[in-house]
């Protein structure tokens, strides 16, 4: 069985054919769509193109898997699309009003195009539909949540779920009897608390601003930091929203959104670099003691993405401050070595890294629907 996962942004899509048994079949990643300067004209051009290069290759695929970003409280699970689902994501918009019409115009045009094969949804959020409401509450008034879904959702969840399932299996345990804590490290960043499989807290929000230390992204402020900028700072929301998002986080406080510069200029001594890598850490570090304390115990702790698989220096700094849990690094395993791999030094929590494969982990959760519809 060959699935092609479809992840849409605004003016990309990623195309990856992927097959369980085979892995990756091919990858396509189209960019600039709707700009000026060669991309293709619209999604359908983009998926028009794809599909030439699927007959080209004479590769059939038998489902397609869309990576939809938000799914509010309204999809806790994968889905097979039809119009209703169309209408439910659409609905969810307002909580992502850059991600889910991205989405939708990738799933118009694969739909247009491949008319004939099952399409399934799959969540970034749904992994944390199982957040107990002590987690996913604000302390804001009942209302905003009633009427206008504010809560935390958390996002990374196909990555944090496909880690926490690899992990099981690397240490040769069920997962339902583990306490993990999955920590994502990309240019988006979170943190997840995984007790028997099941995702107990994250550190992502209403939005994926929330948490932890980002590539452009701010993580976690005071609110009274926007109110501030606003009445004092004079700018605008739009420009706060803009700041926060884009202009934050490694880039905001070391002036680069890539951990390899700021790991670079830090060794050279660089102040401000120095600093983004302690302000990264410090927070990182806190949010697994704080998970720690919620699954009452740490089995293992895992880390992805960019900077989790291949920063041996953020992954020592974090451990090391996690030595009252009883983390300890095994330090040349740590140093070397690359893809899956345990370095923890033996005694306390297991310490893993394992390469995300959110693509993997959408045909996987593609198929499962199939199964059971
Ligand atoms: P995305 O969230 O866009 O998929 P990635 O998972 O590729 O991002 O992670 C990007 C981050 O990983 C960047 O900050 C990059 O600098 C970091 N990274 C990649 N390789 C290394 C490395 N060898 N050492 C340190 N950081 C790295």
């Amino acid at each position: 069985m060959k699935v092609l996962v479809l992840n849409a942004g605004s003016s990309s899509l990623k195309a990856e054919v992927v097959g369980l048994a085979d892995g990756r079949v091919l990858t396509r990643l189209y960019e600039r769509i709707g700009e000026d300067g060669g991309g293709p004209a619209d999604h359908p051009a983009a998926v028009e193109d794809l599909l030439g290069v699927l007959r080209a290759e004479q590769i059939n695929v038998d489902a397609v898997g869309h990576r939809v970003v938000h799914g509010g409280e309204a999809f806790t699970a994968p889905v097979l699309i039809d119009d209703d689902v169309v209408a439910g994501i659409e609905a969810q918009v307002p909580l992502a009003p850059l991600h889910n019409p991205a989405n939708l115009a990738g799933i118009r045009a694969a739909m247009t195009a491949l008319p004939d094969v099952p399409h399934v949804a799959v969540f970034d959020t749904a992994f944390h539909a199982t957040l107990p409401p002590a987690a996913y509450r604000y302390a804001v008034p009942q209302a905003w949540y009633e009427q206008h879904g504010v809560r935390r959702y958390g996002f990374h969840g196909t990555s944090h779920a496909y880690v926490a399932r690899r992990a099981a299996e690397m240490l040769g345990r069920p997962l339902a009897e583990l306490k993990l804590v999955t920590a994502h490290l990309g240019n988006g960043a979170s943190v997840c608390a995984v007790d028997g499989g099941i995702s107990v807290d994250t550190s992502m929000g209403l939005g994926p601003l929330a948490g932890l230390v980002m590539g452009t992204r701010s993580g976690d402020v005071d609110p009274t930091v926007v109110f501030h900028m606003v009445n004092e700072g004079g700018m605008t929301l739009d420009e706060v929203d803009h700041a926060l998002n884009r202009s934050s986080g490694l880039k905001g406080l070391a002036g680069s959104n890539d951990m390899r510069d700021v790991e670079e200029a830090a060794a050279a001594g660089d102040e401000a670099a120095t600093l983004a890598l302690d302000v990264l850490v410090h927070r990182l570090a806190g949010y697994v003691g704080a998970y720690a304390t919620t699954l009452g115990r740490l089995d293992a702790l895992v880390f992805t993405a960019g900077i989790g698989e291949h920063s041996a220096l953020v992954r020592r700094r974090v451990c090391e401050r996690l030595g009252v849990l009883g983390v300890g690094l095994h330090d040349a395993a740590n140093d070397g070595g690359a893809g899956e791999r345990r370095i923890d030094a033996g005694s306390g929590p297991a310490i893993l890294v394992v390469p995300t494969d959110e693509e993997h982990e959408i045909a996987r959760q593609t198929l499962e629907v199939l199964d059971e519809a």
